[in-house]
């Protein structure tokens, strides 16, 4: 059969930007998640929207089924990094809804330290990190787009649990938009050109949070557990709660003029409130969206007035310069530096985060001690003192950038550079 328009311009879309394999640690992750196998991958890969669409489609409405069906209105995941989602109309009667690959990475990554923060086994208690770690987690994984365009982050204390959790969380909240761009869909169908642009945002919003919470309930696994309606509303919150710190650091993610995102979760939680039967229900089901909230009301105070917190991320920064100090000296102090226990520490102090101060305080010192020690050179004429504390130093955080996970090792690769 001859493809319909949107089916070609979505896989000319496809051709153009493939997906990307996820890094190595990722891609372990993803096998274990989803239960598959190495040379399976691909094929889920390319999968991933069609599966959120068909989890969707009992519950939208009749028209844009009819389209789905005749291959008028097609979805599909694109190898792009930016986090975005968008739809394209051909014409009055087909539609494309594009979701980039970065999208799915990024909610997964906020997802997963949001995850170690609010599923704990008591409050404050169990492995996880506490609210203001999760703050400092979600900056410094905006810090490393920022300065590699790539997702990276800090580590932190995560268990399986909570990362299967994350996973779930995001890909309703993946779904979440992917129906936020039906949304608009159902908008050109129903009434073409009367709304104005908030109010079309709106009109989506509802309409993604009906179908999304509907297609829970009509799945007969998730209607018998009030945990799946919890975590569908849930990251129907977390899509806009990360769309809102974006667009405060302005790094929005969805096309379109859409209105502030605490105005929209106001909306969704009024929808949400006319689907419940009673205050219990709607406490039950909002529970973790409280608790989600929570915790980025803190990443906003975090934002607005960092001296509060300032002080303990300072200790922080400070003890970890400190033992990256003392290691570089122990490991330079004797003739040959001692690369095997540097290789063997060192990852683990540099996976605790604060790039800025490592960079500021650690590698910079050491470049300066090397340029002097290559000046000394120069002016006394005669050779480069390989015995010297510096050139040794200098000599182990090279080597060991060398080791290290990209985008780490060209970022701190390129401020260890001489010239
Ligand atoms: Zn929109």
């Amino acid at each position: 059969m001859m493809p319909t328009p949107a089916q070609a311009y979505l896989a000319n879309l496809i051709a153009q930007y493939p997906l990307p394999m996820p890094q190595e640690v990722r891609l372990q992750e993803l096998l274990k998640e989803w239960d598959i196998e190495r040379d399976e991958v691909d094929t889920a890969l390319h999968n991933r929207v069609t599966y959120l669409l068909e989890q969707l489609q009992p519950a939208l409405p009749p028209p844009v089924q009819a389209l789905i069906a005749s291959g008028h209105l097609v979805a599909g995941e694109i190898g792009n990094t930016v986090p975005n989602a968008h739809m394209t109309p051909l014409g009055d009667d087909q539609f494309v809804v594009v979701l980039h690959s970065g999208l799915f990475e990024f909610l997964y990554q906020i997802a997963r330290p949001l995850a170690s923060a609010v599923f704990r086994m008591q409050d404050a208690a169990g492995p996880g990190i506490d609210d203001p770690e999760f703050a400092r987690v979600v900056a410094e994984i905006f810090w490393w787009r920022e300065v590699a365009g790539e997702m990276f982050g800090p580590e932190y204390a995560v268990t399986d649990h909570q990362k299967t959790l994350a996973n779930l969380l995001a890909m309703r909240a993946e779904r979440f938009l992917l129906a936020h761009e039906l949304g608009h869909v159902s908008v050109v169908l129903s009434s073409p050109g009367i709304l104005d642009e908030a109010e079309e945002e709106s009109v989506a919003d509802i309409a993604a949070l009906t179908w999304s919470m509907l297609a829970s309930n009509l799945s007969s696994n998730e209607a018998k557990d009030p945990m799946w309606a919890m975590l569908t509303y849930a990251g129907a919150e977390l899509a806009l709660q990360i769309w809102n710190v974006m667009s405060r650091l302005n790094l929005e993610f969805l096309h379109g003029v859409h209105p502030p995102a605490m105005a929209r979760i106001d909306v969704l939680r009024k929808t949400l409130r006319t689907f419940c039967d009673s205050d219990a229900m709607y406490d039950t089901i909002t529970m973790a969206a409280i608790v989600i909230e929570r915790a980025f009301t803190q990443v906003h105070q975090i934002i607005d007035q960092p001296e509060g917190h300032a002080e303990m991320f300072e200790r922080q920064a400070k003890l970890l310069v400190s033992d990256l100090r003392r290691l570089l000296e122990d490991c330079s102090a004797d003739v040959t530096p001692d690369y095997y226990r540097f290789y063997e520490a060192a990852p683990r102090l540099f996976a605790r985060g604060y790039p800025e101060q490592v960079i500021e305080e650690v590698l910079m010192q050491a470049v300066d001690g090397m340029r002097d020690t290559l000046a000394k050179a120069r002016e006394g004429g005669t050779f480069i003192d390989i015995n010297s504390r510096a050139f040794k130093q200098y000599k182990l955080l090279f080597g060991l950038t060398e080791h290290m996970p990209e985008p780490a090792r060209l970022i701190f690769a390129h401020y260890l550079s001489l010239d």
